[in-house]
């Protein structure tokens, strides 16, 4: 039996990728906002509906200085999540702020926007949640606690590309949403990144800032770094951008079988369908809470077969606070993602998934 990976990246066809970048041999231009950058960017508003895409060599780049474009003070708080990626955090203190955590809920992993006031205080200046599995976050509650407090509001979208809400992107929430592009992810460009953004006044310091903070006239506007998306990247995007619907779909086969093997089986819990919103399927998270065989065991009988689960996210706060030296990090104080943290599993999901591989998983698992 083949070995059955966590993920698998969409590619475009060979002949489809060469035949992009093939007028790259003749321009020679080949990053710096070129045809392939400009071209993608634009097709991304369009698919997107927001009027501000800038693109990123990578999504924590971009995460980054969407933290830094707002200015925040230094030394000022940001809440966010300690279920998602490292890289949301690290983005935080590379910029001389302070993560503060906010437990998450028990049904989507998303932050509990029940307990984000309480951990408001005068030094607090934004709100960094993440669309965890690409579950989307209560957008209209946090921004509803966002205005009430003067805070800014970044959304860590890096899994929720393809997803809306009532028919409107998650691109579209808070003051500016990151998607990652990585070759791990539902779309990618290699990779990659883009911050989406209703404000245009934010796009010209986005742009400067990306490129070294250059402002064009042989002067120097921000301290920036070099965070460009090249051409070969925007080239994969455009490509990928075709097939995206088809691999969703994909997905989303992968994703129903799963269910229908999985859902009901006492001991196992599944997240729920979010009302309203279509799904990207990007993850496929399962909790094992009373089974007859816990988290890690489910992780060793899948191995055992060649076929390679992840657990993750796994909550770092207590890390943190060893190399960061952050007095408001801290374990134990987000019990709900510690506790999801030793218990979830993320199942193999990707658009070439079969569903004879799905009914093997599940055939593992029940056994
Ligand atoms: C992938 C990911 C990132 C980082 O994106 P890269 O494109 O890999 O730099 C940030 N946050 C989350 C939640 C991610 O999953």
């Amino acid at each position: 039996m083949a070995k059955i990976n966590v993920t698998r990246s969409s590619m475009p066809g060979f002949e489809e990728y060469c035949d992009e970048i093939r007028e790259l041999w003749d321009s020679r231009w080949l990053t710096n906002a070129g045809v392939k950058h400009q071209q993608f960017g634009r097709q991304l508003e369009e698919y997107l509906n927001i009027p501000n895409v800038t693109l990123y060599t990578n999504g924590h780049l971009a995460l980054e200085e969407a933290i830094a474009a707002l200015d925040l003070p230094r030394g000022a708080e940001v809440i966010t999540t300690p279920f998602t990626f490292v890289s949301t955090t690290n983005a935080i203190i590379r910029n001389g702020l302070v993560p503060v955590f906010c437990d998450v809920n028990d049904s989507d992993y998303t932050m509990d926007v029940a307990k984000i006031e309480a951990l408001i205080c005068e030094r607090t200046a934004a709100i960094l949640p993440v669309h965890v599995y690409g579950n989307l976050c209560a957008v209209d509650q946090i921004q509803q606690i966002a205005e009430k407090h003067g805070l800014k509001v970044i959304y860590d979208a890096a899994h929720a590309f393809g997803v809306t809400k009532n028919g409107v992107s998650a691109a579209c929430f808070g003051d500016i949403s990151m998607f990652s592009f990585h070759a791990t992810k539902v779309f990618n460009t290699i990779e990659g990144g883009a911050l989406c953004y209703s404000d245009d006044g934010l796009r010209k310091k986005l742009e400067q800032r990306r490129n070294f903070g250059l402002d064009g006239k042989d002067g120097c506007a921000y301290p920036g770094g070099n965070a460009k998306m090249s051409e070969f990247q925007a080239a994969m995007g455009i490509c990928n951008l075709r097939h995206l619907q088809g691999e969703i779909a994909k997905r989303k086969a992968a994703v129903e079988a799963y269910r229908s093997r999985l859902s009901g089986v006492a001991g196992i819990r599944l997240c729920p369908e979010q009302e309203g919103v279509s799904s990207n399927y990007a993850y496929f998270p399962v909790v094992f809470d009373g089974y007859k065989y816990n988290r890690d065991e489910v992780f060793e009988h899948l191995k055992a077969q060649d076929i390679i689960a992840r657990k993750y996210f796994y909550p770092l706060t207590s890390c943190f606070e060893s190399c960061a030296g952050l007095p408001a990090a801290g374990a134990g104080k987000t019990p709900v993602a510690e506790s999801i943290a030793e218990k979830i599993l993320t199942m193999p999901l990707y658009a070439d998934l079969t569903v004879a591989d799905v009914n093997r998983i599940c055939d593992i698992i029940l056994e």
